[in-house]
């Protein structure tokens, strides 16, 4: 069957039309059961070699949380880059794809004992923190491990706000780069999070800055940085174009050969701008219903089997399946009993049939991995096209 889908001018301008076509072409060959997230390894390609390319001196660690779905993590670890990760589980996965511990880094600032002692006994070296209790856990279950401080900077105009459980201010932070010396651990830089699809620049200029002082403060303490971690926080495309990587890289470049040592190496752990545009989550209606003066559309994928950042204020694009009808305003809906299982308001998209299908574009960083199988439906699967 062949089957055709709504695709709008501002459609073609969020996707990339390589991604689009390949998602169109796989699901005319198959008999669909949905919900599944198809995943377009050549744009996660094309983001992994874009990224780091205009900061001199970089290395890229991709933040597994995103998306740590096995096939995914298999083929970012062949692009050559590096992994960031926080629990038991993630580095299960990596280590079942036996990813050297060199290409492993952890930046949660506060790790469970378990953890430390099975990172540390994998082989990974490098860990964040933000407090002396932590840098007692490292030096305990992971000693001599080299360490950087998570700076807490302002996250003010990215969608999905970090700043508020991690990070310190600089005089807390130099007295814990302190601590970890005299812990026997090598301190050797600074990182911070500018908050998750930023979409103000001048947030890096901020971080920066402010890593800059820090990096001085430790110099009169005797200690010699060598690390900037700028964390991750590339903004991707949802319902309309973001600022594109090189131009936030070219600036935050520019700034760090102005302020900081030629030497310096710079760590970046992108998470959505590495999977969230190679994603498309393919589900399917199954019910419409009046209620009031509202229309609701139901589908077979919502807040609890993977779009949870619906919740904190991410707003997806959709192309719908086998219309003619005229644009409507919608209230669209998880398929859950939950009242809270309400993915969007006042969306315009054309009439579907029950049955059609409806594609959530931008969707494959922070939906499965979110996703439960809450009220019995299914988690959506990763398929690589
Ligand atoms: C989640 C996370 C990232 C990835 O952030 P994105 O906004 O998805 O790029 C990077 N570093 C740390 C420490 C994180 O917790």
């Amino acid at each position: 069957m062949l089957r055709s889908f709504n695709i709008d001018k501002l459609h073609a301008k969020l996707i990339s039309k390589p991604t689009l076509f390949k998602a169109l072409s796989y699901i005319d060959k198959q008999i669909i059961q949905t919900p599944f997230l198809l995943i377009d390894t050549e744009k996660m390609k094309e983001k992994i070699s874009l990224i780091g390319e205009n900061i001199r001196n970089s290395k890229v660690f991709y933040a597994l949380k995103a998306n740590p779905d096995v096939a995914i993590a298999d083929f970012v670890s062949k692009q050559n880059i590096g992994f960031e990760i926080a629990s038991e589980g993630e580095l299960k996965i990596l280590s079942s794809l036996g990813i050297k511990p060199a290409k492993i880094i952890s930046s949660n600032p506060v790790k469970s004992i378990k953890f430390l002692e099975m990172a540390a006994d994998y082989g990974v070296k490098c860990f964040s923190y933000d407090s002396t209790d932590e840098v007692e856990k490292i030096a305990k279950y992971a000693p001599r491990s080299n360490v950087y401080v998570r700076l807490s900077v302002p996250n003010e105009g990215s969608e999905w706000p970090l700043s508020k459980k991690f990070g310190v201010e600089l005089d807390d932070a130099v007295r814990l780069l302190s601590y970890a010396k005299q812990k026997a651990l090598n301190p050797i830089g600074v990182t911070f999070h500018v908050g998750s699809q930023c979409q103000n620049p001048y947030n890096w200029n901020i971080a920066i800055d402010k890593a800059k002082i820090l990096w001085d403060m430790a110099e009169r303490e005797g200690m010699k940085l060598s690390l900037l971690n700028i964390g991750g926080g590339y903004p991707i495309n949802y319902t309309k174009g973001t600022i594109s990587i090189d131009i936030i890289e070219s600036n935050i470049n520019k700034l760090i050969l102005e302020k900081f040592p030629e030497d310096i190496e710079i760590y970046i752990e992108p998470g959505r701008s590495i999977v969230g545009d190679a994603g498309i989550l393919v589900s399917t209606v199954i019910g419409k219903a009046k209620r009031y003066d509202e229309d609701w559309l139901y589908i077979d994928v919502g807040i609890f089997n993977g779009l949870m950042e619906s919740l904190g204020g991410i707003r997806y694009s959709y192309i719908v399946e086998n219309n003619k009808s005229k644009n409507k305003r919608w209230t669209m809906a998880g398929p859950s009993c939950d009242s809270f299982d309400v993915i969007d308001r006042n969306i315009t998209l054309p009439e579907p049939d029950i049955g059609c299908l409806i594609l959530i574009l931008s969707s494959g960083a922070y939906t499965v991995s979110y996703a439960s199988e809450f009220n019995g439906f299914s988690i959506p699967k990763n398929i690589l096209i």
